[in-house]
Parts: C-alpha cells; sequence; structure tokens
C-alpha cells in the first residue's frame, strides 16, 4: 500500500485561493495512486476568526481562569472547522473524503494538557477508509488520553501529528506543505536574498529548528528520524519540490556538492536575557545552587559557560525578573543584560574545520558587532549578541558564509 501524508498549515488554508492549491496538490498525488492523508492546521494566524492564537486571545477576554482540559477542548476546534471545511470542499470537487480526529486518528497522549506527548497510535481506523478510498483528512494538533480526554500536542503541533502518521503507517514520505519554498537558508522575515536549501539532513534541520528556525517541529523531526521516513517541506503555493529531509546517505548520491558544505542554515532565537553569576573562589557548590534554584522554579535555562569562578548563562527575557530575584534572595550579585538574540550558525560540515570562528569574529566584529558570548558543538557554533545587532549579524553571517549564493 502506497501511502502518503500531506500537512498543510496555517496560511495554507486560510482563504479560497490558498485552499485551491491544497486541492490541486491532493489531487496529483491521487493521480499518482497514493493512499493520501492529510493532516490540516487551524486556517490563519493570529487575529483570524479560528486560528489558534485568536482562541487563545478569547479565552483571554473571558477571565482567563478555562481550567487547562477545557482549554484543549476548545484549542482542538481550530483544526476540526479546517478540516471539515477542506473535506466539503474536496467532495464537491468529487474527490470522496472523510475527517477523523485526533482521537479518531488514533492518537493516545498522557495529560499534559496544552503540551501533551503521544504514548501510541492506532491508526486502524485510517487503514479502514483506505480501504473505502476515501482521502483521510486527520485534525492536527490533538490527542486523546487513555480517559477519553482532548489534549493539544503544543506548538508546531500538526507537524508532529504529521510525521507520528507517516511513521505508524509507513509512508513512503511526509509532505509538509507551508508559505515558503522549504526550508530556507536564514529566515526570509530576515534576510531577504536566503535561499531554499535543497536537501538537508535530519540532524541539520532538528538544530535549525531547536536554534528558532520556526519551519517545522523539532519534535516532528526527530519522529521521522526515528522512524526513517524521508520528509519534504515545500510551499502551498508553487509546485516546487522544496527540501528533501533523509540522513546524509539519502542524498550524498542525489548531489555530490552537498556533503562539502560548510554552514547549512543560520537561526535565531531573541528575547533572551544573558545573566552573569560570579561564585567567589569558585566553589562548586555555588553554582549547583545557582542551576538548582532555576530548575526548582522551572525556568529554563540556555548558553551555559561554567568557569572556575562562576557561571554565565541565558534566560527568556519573561523569566529574567524572577530568576535574578530569586539569585538575589540566595545572596548572589547576579549581572545581566536584557534583550540579547543567540544567532546559531549551523552546519553539519563545520565539524573540525579550522577557521570558523575566526570567519564569525571578522565578519561581526566588521559591522562593530559585539560578541557577548559564544560556544560551539560538533555541528552548531551559537554566539550572543545584542537584540538591536541582531538583523545585522544575521545578514552579515550569511553572506561571509556565501549562503546566498
Ligand atoms: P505553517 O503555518 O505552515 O506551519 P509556520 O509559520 O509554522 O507555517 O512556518 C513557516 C514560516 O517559518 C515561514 O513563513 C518563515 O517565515 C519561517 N521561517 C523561519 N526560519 C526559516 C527558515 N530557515 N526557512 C524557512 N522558513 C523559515
Ligand atoms: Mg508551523
Amino acid at each position: 500500500m502506497r501511502i502518503l501524508v500531506q500537512k498543510f498549515g496555517g496560511t495554507s488554508l486560510s482563504s479560497p485561493q490558498a485552499r485551491e492549491y491544497v486541492i490541486s496538490h491532493i489531487r496529483r498525488e491521487l493521480n499518482e495512486d497514493y493512499n493520501l492523508v492529510v493532516v490540516v492546521s487551524a486556517m490563519g494566524r493570529r487575529g483570524e476568526p479560528y486560528a489558534t492564537d485568536t482562541l487563545l486571545e478569547w479565552i483571554a477576554q473571558n477571565g482567563d481562569a478555562l481550567p487547562a482540559r477545557e482549554k484543549d477542548l476548545l484549542l482542538s476546534c481550530g483544526e476540526i472547522i479546517s478540516a471539515t471545511t477542506l473535506c466539503s470542499l474536496l467532495e464537491s470537487n468529487g474527490i470522496a473524503s472523510t475527517v477523523l480526529t485526533g482521537a479518531q486518528a488514533g492518537f493516545e497522549t498522557n495529560d499534559h494538557y496544552g503540551n501533551a506527548r503521544i504514548v501510541d497510535i492506532h491508526p486502524a481506523r485510517i487503514i479502514e477508509e483506505f480501504k473505502k478510498h476515501k482521502v483521510v483528512i486527520v485534525t492536527g494538533f490533538q490527542g486523546q488520553t487513555i480517559t477519553g480526554d482532548i489534549t493539544t500536542l503544543g506548538r508546531g503541533g500538526s507537524d508532529t501529528t504529521a510525521t507520528a502518521l507517516g511513521a505508524a503507517l509507513q509512508a513512503e514520505m511526509v509532505d509538509i506543505y507551508t508559505d515558503v519554498n522549504g526550508v530556507l537558508t536564514a529566515d526570509p522575515r530576515i534576510v531577504e536574498d536566503a535561499r531554499p536549501i535543497s536537501h538537508v539532513s535530519y540532524t541539520e534541520i532538528c538544530n535549525m529548528a531547536y536554534q528558532g528556525a520556526k519551519v517545522i517541529h523539532p519534535r516532528a523531526v526527530e519522529i521521522a528520524m526515528q522512524a526513517q521516513i524521508p520528509v519534504r517541506i515545500r510551499s502551498t503555493f508553487s509546485e516546487d519540490e522544496g527540501t528533501l529531509v533523509t540522513n546524509p546517505e539519502g542524498f550524498r548520491d542525489v548531489q555530490s556538492g552537498v556533503v562539502d558544505r560548510l554552514v547549512t542554515g543560520i537561526a535565531y532565537v531573541s528575547n533572551v536575557t544573558q545573566i552573569t553569576v560570579d561564585c567567589g573562589d569558585g566553589s562548586s557548590n555555588l553554582q549547583l545552587k545557582v542551576f538548582k534554584s532555576m530548575a526548582e522554579n522551572s525556568i529554563s535555562v540556555d548558553f551555559i559557560n561554567v568557569t572556575t569562578t562562576g557561571a554565565v548563562y541565558t534566560v527568556f527575557d519573561h523569566h529574567s525578573e524572577r530568576a535574578l530575584s530569586i539569585l538575589q534572595q540566595l545572596g548572589f550579585r547576579p549581572k545581566s543584560i536584557s534583550g540579547c538574540a543567540k544567532v546559531s550558525i549551523i552546519g553539519g560540515g563545520i565539524n573540525g574545520v579550522p577557521g570558523i570562528m575566526a570567519k564569525i569574529v571578522e565578519s561581526l566584529s566588521e559591522q562593530h558587532i559585539q560578541i557577548l558570548q559564544s560556544a560551539d558543538s560538533n555541528t552548531t557554533i551559537w554566539v550572543l549578541v545584542k537584540k538591536e545587532d541582531m538583523v545585522q549579524s544575521l545578514r552579515s553571517l550569511h553572506s561571509t558564509f556565501e549562503l546566498n549564493r
């Protein structure tokens, strides 16, 4: 049985013209004799009638006291509206289809409302519908606990629905349709000459996604990687094939130059605060105290450098006030710089290649941009800059590594 999973994001479903494109992608793959699962997100973005953010605002306007379980019940409506809209359009185009909610599609999750984890998938119902020659539209982002309560999977949850179904059904491919032509070398909203990348490895796209490139959710990539299902990220509004995500072995033959690529892309996370804590003589107990206190207060920390005399790390700006006051209560005198951005230079090819950090420092210092902190792993180099330098940093590094070519 040839199975293909297609996922359409919010902007891909938000207007009649967009939905025409969606139907044409569905029709094309049906002509290729695929059994199709079509995963949909809620239509549109913040401010539009049935978008998830709009539903959240609606709750906020009405006291904001809705318990987490009931909030998930409401949030699950956005996908039901877009799925039934698409079903109606397909039927009027002579394409037989049916809608399954996350629960009906077999998604069993834990009861962590708002950010539930998939525990198991039982896709038998989908297979039954294939036998009736129907396109199976599945509402993304949803699951159900063992006790039958509706849950949602968190931000980017529909991406996870798509790759999890791809894995459970052993699909040939998962196509993630969005409003850009695939994974680009940088966020096109900031770097105008960002270019689509034809192939990336699961690891590279996962790193990019964790470092802020929101084109696909990193959890979705991890699931695809574990199951070794190829993923394609592509535009709803064109026939271009977009970006293919596989293991590096999967594209070595396809395009020889690719493995020689040094840097694949640049991503960023903004609105973070750098905190520096002096631990005096460097007693590790004090450093332990710092990180334990953050963990106990559910403040996630990132970009951690521990030195002999203290620690430097970042928290999100919206956590910084709380983090600083906790440290002060413990007797520390923390210093902080708020409004920073973490810029990540990502590439499977940078491992062990000398001179990359020198290139980064040169590129930024030519622009008079101060590096507040840096770190590296074998696939990523991170630099922390002030927020006002972020745009210039991204553009400068993008051209230094010739990503626009
Ligand atoms: P969808 O609603 O289809 O899930 P998203 O907004 O989640 O769409 O993801 C697509 C957006 O991701 C693009 O419009 C783009 O602005 C943003 N983006 C950020 N970084 C990148 C990148 N490196 N490549 C492509 N898109 C990116
Ligand atoms: Mg998305």
